[in-house]
């Protein structure tokens, strides 16, 4: 029988504690409004004083020591209070600073954690681009040797948190006539202030104001040889890491929004009155909150377990596929009839209910697509005779 500890439910409450009193509906309306995460920066070095935004990394960096696991948990809470501000928040550390624990040598682990991990810019990670998205087993931002060490060229396009990072891990191909062509990309660190970067906010655009979307371009960008980040021409492979994190921190961001979506729903549809009854009285209601909840339920057993595994260090790619693909659209259903149950109140920004909607809507395509998740889950049930971890 699944059940968090002691600790686990703990670190819960502080993460919804903290959300609750940071995140207040003028904060949130005021980064809908404004570029949300220029007035957002010292909220960020706060959670990670207190040791939210950087729980999952080892201590001698700045981390809290747990796992991804418990990463999730704080997410989940952050996003079911803050919607947007939740995620800008609990990936203060930037989503490429995971890599740098990963792969990263003493040296880079002791240059560039402790900043991302006081909230002092994050680590952004740059892998899509223009031409190459969904595919990028070939790459368009190239990396050449020369003067001792790496001139990076090209354009990366779409990438979180690049504005207010500190740094960028940028994924090159630094052998164009690789066969296939991903044995020949590598993953450098840039610093966001680095000679011929230009980083431009894309916007208007849907939802996560408070989490900045950017166009990176490099031109004639030289980094060291202590630059490169894991194995020259492995650079592929080590980024395959992260995208199973991200897989799953999408479901879980869009998890926290709908369970936030749910409550709100819920509370109105008991305080609204409508021909002399409450809303909840109405059997069409009750059971859109009845399947509304069990959908939730499903949706945090499939987030939990393979947040827990992939903790462990044995994470399933089906598994992070199946919330990457499932939970999100879940999820996104279930904000939407929160939406419905609040009626022409619920397209209101005032209720923070359609934001919700929006901000959960990016999780379909940002960090790997559904349709490429589905692609996968497909391909290892059918021709790779998966069973299950159970
Ligand atoms: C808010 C946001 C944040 C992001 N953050 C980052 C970031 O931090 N770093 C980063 O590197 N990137 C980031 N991205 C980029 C994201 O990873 C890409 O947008 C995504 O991988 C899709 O690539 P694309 O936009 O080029 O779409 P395309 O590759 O053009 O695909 C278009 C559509 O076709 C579908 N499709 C493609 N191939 C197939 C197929 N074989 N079968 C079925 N359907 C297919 C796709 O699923 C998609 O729906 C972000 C995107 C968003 C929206």
């Amino acid at each position: 029988m699944f059940s968090l500890t002691g600790e686990q439910k703990a670190i819960k409450k502080a993460a919804r504690d903290f959300a609750e009193k940071e995140f207040t509906k003028e904060l949130l309306l005021k980064c809908e409004e404004e570029d949300g995460i220029d007035i957002l920066q010292d909220l960020i070095r706060k959670a990670s004083q207190l040791g939210f935004s950087n729980i999952e990394f080892p201590t001698e960096y700045g981390g809290q020591g747990y796992t991804f696991f418990e990463k999730v948990l704080v997410t989940e809470e952050f996003c079911r209070v803050g919607s947007g501000v939740g995620v800008a928040i609990a990936e203060g550390c930037g989503v490429a600073a995971t890599l740098v624990n990963a792969v990263g040598t003493e040296e880079q682990k002791k240059k560039y954690l402790p900043p991302a991990l006081k909230g002092d810019g994050g680590i952004a990670g740059a892998f899509t681009e223009p031409a190459h998205g969904t595919d990028i087993t070939f790459l368009e931002t190239f990396a050449k040797k020369e003067r001792g060490g790496w001139i990076i060229n090209g354009t990366k396009t779409f990438i979180s948190g690049a504005s207010e990072a500190s740094s960028i891990v940028v994924l090159c191909q630094t052998n164009p006539d690789a066969k296939p062509p991903y044995r020949g990309q590598t993953l450098f660190l840039v610093d966001r202030k680095a000679e011929g970067v230009e980083i431009t906010k894309l916007k208007p655009k849907l939802g996560l104001h408070a989490w900045s979307t950017c166009e990176i371009k490099f031109d004639n960008v030289y980094v060291d040889d202590f630059s490169m980040l894991g194995e020259l021409n492995r650079g592929f492979y080590h980024t395959l890491l992260l995208f199973n994190q991200l897989r799953i921190l999408g479901g879980v961001r869009s998890l926290g929004m709908a369970e936030g979506a749910f409550e709100s729903a819920l509370k109105h549809a008991k305080e609204r009155i409508i021909r002399g009854k409450n809303l909840v009285s109405y059997q069409g209601i009750r059971w859109m909150l009845a399947k509304m909840a069990a959908k939730i339920e499903l949706a945090k057993l499939l987030v939990y377990k393979a947040s827990y595994l992939e903790g462990r260090g044995v994470g399933d790619p089906v598994l992070a596929c199946m919330v990457k693909s499932w939970v999100v659209e879940e999820m996104l259903n279930v904000i939407d009839e929160a939406i419905q149950i609040f009626g022409g109140l619920g397209y209101m920004a005032e209720t923070g209910i359609e934001r919700r909607w929006r901000d959960a809507r990016a999780f379909k395509i940002a960090g790997g697509t559904r349709e490429m998740a589905l692609n996968t889950i497909a391909d290892f049930i059918i021709e790779k005779n998966y069973n299950l971890i159970w």
